[in-house]
C-alpha cells in the first residue's frame, strides 16, 4: 500500500489511505445438532481526499494500481463536486499525523481453533442446556472475528490496529401448554469481547447453561409483572441497553447536528446543555473508554487518526461533552472525543460509540435490595424501544424478581418499564461497587446512510432507580 499511497499523497491538499482486513467464521447449534456456519474474508481500500476544506471518499475492493487509480479519481471527482455546496469548510486539524499500533490482549490466538474445537464447544453448551422436557429449544452461537487495519496520511499518519473479537450467546426456550419462555446469556447479545481463543472455557460455560435453562423452566410457573409504579433495580446486562439508547445515541454530535434526523433520528439534547443539562442524579458518572482491554469497542486510535482517551461525557450528573469526532467538534465547537468509526473499508467514518461506561457507586448487591420496600429487579434486555429524540422508552427484560421489605421474594415473568430519559436518570438512587461491574456490548449498532453496523462495548454495576413504572407483559 505504501507505494500506490505515495503516488497519491500530494494530489489533494490531504490524502489518506486506510485499508481492513476482516475475517468473520459464524458457527451456530440448535438442540446440540449444527445448524449453521458461514465465512466471510473482507478486504479493501478506502480513499479519503480533502480539497477546499472538504472531504471526499471512495472505496474499492480491487486494490490493483488499476483499481486504485479508479477509486482515487473518484474520491477528487467527489469532493470537487460537493465542495461547490458547503455544509462547512474544514482543514487539516480534522486529520491528525498519528503513529503507532494498537492490538487486542490475547493469550491464546483466535486462529488457534479449529472448526472441530468450537463445535465441540457449541454442541455441548447446547445439550446442555436441554435439562428437562420442558426446554423444547436450545442454541449455542459463536462469531470469531479477526480485524486488522492499517492508515496511512499525507499528514505523516502511520498507524496499525489489530483486533480478536468473540461474540458468544446462548439460549434456552421452555414451553407448557401455552406459556412459552425464553432465558439467554445476557440477553440476546450474549458475551461480547475482545479476547482470544481463552474465552472458550467449557466449566464456566456449562455452569452458565445450567441457570440460564433453570430460569427458564421457572419462568413457566411465574406470576406476571405487576403494573405499578415502585423501585427498579437494574442489572448491568438490562443497563447496557439502557445506557447505549438513552444516552449513547442522543450524545452523538452528529445527531444533534441533525446529520441523521432523516433516518436514525435526531436528539433531545441542544448544543447549549452541554456543561449545564442535570442528565442525572449526582451518582451519574458516564466514561467514554476506548482503552480498557479487553472490551468491545476498544481501539489505540480512531479511524481519523485521533488517540483513544478515556472522558467523562457526564459527570456527577452534568453533561460535559458529547460523542462527536474532529470533525464535529470543529462544525459544532464543543467538546468531544475520539469516536470517528466505520464499519468496513466502503464506508466513510462517521460519530459512533465505541465503550460508552457507567462508574460503580458504593453498595453491596444486598445492600442495595435491603433499601428497597416495594420494588422489582429486572435482568437480561428482551426488547426495546425510544422515540427519534431518545426521550421516551420501554424496555422489556426475561427475567425479574419482586422485591419486598428488603428482600428478592417471587419470580416474575415479562417484567417491563418505561421513563422518560432525563427524569429517569434523575431518580438513580444506588449503584453497588466497581468490582460489581460487568462488560457487555453489542455488535449490532446501527446508524448512518448508507447503513452502518458496528459494534459497541457498555459496562455497568447494578443500578436502583426510585419511583418507576413498572408492568407486566402478554
Ligand atoms: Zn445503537
Amino acid at each position: 500500500m505504501q507505494t500506490e499511497f505515495d503516488r497519491y499523497k500530494k494530489e489533494a491538499d490531504f490524502v489518506a489511505f486506510k485499508t481492513i482486513h476482516e475475517r468473520t467464521r459464524d458457527f451456530g447449534v440448535r438442540d446440540g445438532k449444527p445448524d449453521s456456519l458461514s465465512e466471510f474474508d473482507d478486504q479493501g481500500l478506502l480513499i479519503e481526499v480533502m480539497r477546499n476544506g472538504h472531504m471526499g471518499y471512495s472505496a474499492t475492493c480491487e486494490t490493483t494500481p488499476e483499481g486504485i487509480k479508479q477509486a482515487f479519481a473518484q474520491a477528487i471527482a467527489m469532493t470537487d463536486a460537493s465542495s461547490k455546496y458547503p455544509v462547512f469548510k474544514f482543514d487539516k486539524q480534522i486529520r491528525p499525523g498519528s503513529k503507532g499500533k494498537y492490538q487486542t490482549e490475547t493469550k491464546k490466538s483466535l486462529d488457534s481453533l479449529s472448526l472441530a474445537a468450537v463445535y465441540d464447544y457449541l454442541k455441548k453448551t447446547s445439550l446442555a442446556l436441554k435439562t428437562s422436557d420442558q426446554i423444547i429449544s436450545t442454541s449455542s452461537d459463536a462469531m470469531i472475528i479477526t480485524c486488522k487495519q492499517k492508515y496511512l496520511s499525507s499528514a505523516g499518519a502511520d498507524f496499525e490496529q489489530s483486533f480478536d473479537i468473540v461474540i458468544n450467546s446462548m439460549s434456552a426456550t421452555a414451553q407448557k401448554g401455552s406459556e412459552t419462555q425464553t432465558r439467554s446469556l445476557h440477553g440476546g447479545r450474549g458475551n461480547c469481547r475482545q479476547v482470544g481463543a481463552e474465552h472458550f472455557q467449557l466449566d464456566s460455560a456449562l455452569r452458565e447453561c445450567d441457570s440460564i435453562s433453570r430460569e427458564a423452566i421457572e419462568l413457566l410457573s411465574a406470576e406476571n409483572c405487576p403494573s405499578e409504579t415502585c423501585d427498579l433495580i437494574l442489572a448491568p446486562d438490562q443497563m447496557l441497553l439502557q445506557i447505549h439508547e438513552s444516552i449513547g445515541h442522543p450524545l452523538e454530535l452528529d445527531r444533534i447536528l441533525g446529520d441523521e434526523r432523516n433516518f436514525a433520528g435526531w436528539s433531545f439534547v441542544q448544543p447549549q446543555d452541554f456543561g449545564t443539562l442535570k442528565y442525572g442524579s449526582p451518582l451519574m458518572n458516564i466514561v467514554f473508554d476506548p482503552t480498557v482491554s479487553d472490551e468491545l469497542a476498544s481501539y489505540g486510535f480512531d479511524e481519523i487518526g485521533n488517540p483513544a482517551q478515556r472522558k467523562y461525557l457526564i459527570q456527577n450528573g452534568i453533561l460535559k461533552a458529547g460523542l462527536g469526532s474532529l470533525e464535529s467538534q470543529m462544525r459544532s465547537g464543543l467538546s468531544g472525543v475520539a469516536n470517528a468509526r466505520s464499519s468496513s473499508w466502503n464506508r466513510a467514518p462517521i460519530d459512533r460509540m465505541a465503550n460508552i461506561n457507567l462508574e460503580g457507586g458504593d453498595l453491596t448487591l444486598d445492600e442495595m435490595i435491603s433499601k428497597v420496600e416495594n420494588g422489582v429487579i429486572m435482568f437480561s434486555n428482551k426488547s426495546w424501544s425510544i422515540d427519534d429524540y431518545r426521550r421516551k422508552f420501554q424496555f422489556g427484560c426475561e427475567y425479574g424478581k419482586k422485591i419486598e421489605n428488603g428482600k428478592l421474594t417471587k419470580t416474575l415473568k415479562n417484567p417491563n418499564y418505561r421513563g422518560v430519559t432525563v427524569p429517569f436518570w434523575n431518580n438513580l438512587v444506588g449503584l453497588t461497587k466497581p468490582d460489581s461491574v460487568e462488560t457487555y456490548g453489542s455488535p449490532y449498532c446501527g446508524k448512518g446512510e448508507p447503513s452502518q453496523i458496528i459494534r459497541v462495548g457498555h459496562s455497568s454495576p447494578y443500578a436502583l432507580f426510585k419511583n418507576i413504572e413498572v408492568f407486566g407483559g402478554g
